[in-house]
């Protein structure tokens, strides 16, 4: 089943710069799809298309089968989650994490339950309390990991989210990625330009010619260890 499709998508900067040329590509529900690529090929303008961030030049972006920004406005069915983990210093990991609920509204008693029950899959129940300034880069990820899945998305969009993590760090956030995305039943696309990332995460890559930005194939990948 799609849960995404770019047909003939072009993407044009101010008249002049071309992000995405005749873009095309469908992917499954429950995919890992990684868009592969040199810095400027276009893998950004890609996942934000996807995620209402912007219009196609030409062509035709759909999720879930809908324009995605009407996925956007009235459902939590896409998350996003950046490099940068984009907390709010005065926030507490707990109270992070619970502001997508907070908007959402509904029970409080409930939200927290939800906020807790994501902060202990990404192993920061001891943390709850603790300002942003007080966790390393990794943490800071994770949190950011957690208020995204708070919401319970059927699709997580992640743009480069290891890229500023040391190696040892990003490993141990590439593992917990694989089970979040086993044990929550996502679609998960995910932007790098590091192969090895791309090859261990994925079960299909995207991989991107530097210019104009097309897409050159899409190659599958047997994971390292079996699907659940
Ligand atoms: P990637 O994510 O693969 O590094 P991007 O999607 O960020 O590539 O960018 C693709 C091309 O579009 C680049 O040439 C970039 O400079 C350009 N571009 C991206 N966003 C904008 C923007 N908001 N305004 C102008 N040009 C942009
Ligand atoms: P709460 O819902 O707990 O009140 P808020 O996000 O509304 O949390 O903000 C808490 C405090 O942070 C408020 O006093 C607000 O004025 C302040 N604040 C809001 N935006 C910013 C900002 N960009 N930088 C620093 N402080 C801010």
């Amino acid at each position: 089943k799609d849960v995404v499709s770019f047909q003939h998508v072009s993407k044009v900067f101010n008249g002049e710069t071309i992000a995405l040329s005749d873009f095309n590509l469908s992917i499954d529900e429950g995919e890992f799809l990684s868009f592969l690529g040199p810095s400027g090929c276009g893998k950004s303008t890609a996942l934000r298309l996807v995620a209402g961030l912007g219009n196609a030049t030409q062509g035709t972006v759909k999720v879930f089968n809908e324009p995605p920004k009407q996925i956007v406005q009235n459902t939590n069915d896409i998350a996003f989650v950046f490099q940068d983990a984009n907390l709010l210093p005065w926030r507490t990991v707990l109270d992070n994490v619970l502001l997508p609920l907070e908007l959402r509204g509904g029970n409080k008693k409930e939200q927290k339950k939800e906020a807790i029950r994501v902060l202990e899959m990404v192993g920061l129940k001891e943390h709850v309390k603790a300002y942003p300034r007080q966790l390393s880069g990794g943490m800071k990820m994770r949190v950011s990991i957690a208020r995204a899945l708070a919401a319970k998305p059927k699709m997580l969009l992640m743009d480069e989210p290891f890229g500023a993590l040391d190696e040892i760090t990003r490993q141990t956030l590439q593992l917990e990625l694989l089970d979040i995305w086993k044990k929550e039943d996502m679609t998960i696309l995910f932007v790098t330009h590091n192969v090895f990332e791309a090859v261990f995460l994925s079960t299909r890559i995207a991989v991107m010619s530097a210019r104009p930005g097309r897409l050159s194939s899409t190659i599958d990948v047997e994971l390292p260890f079996p699907r659940q």
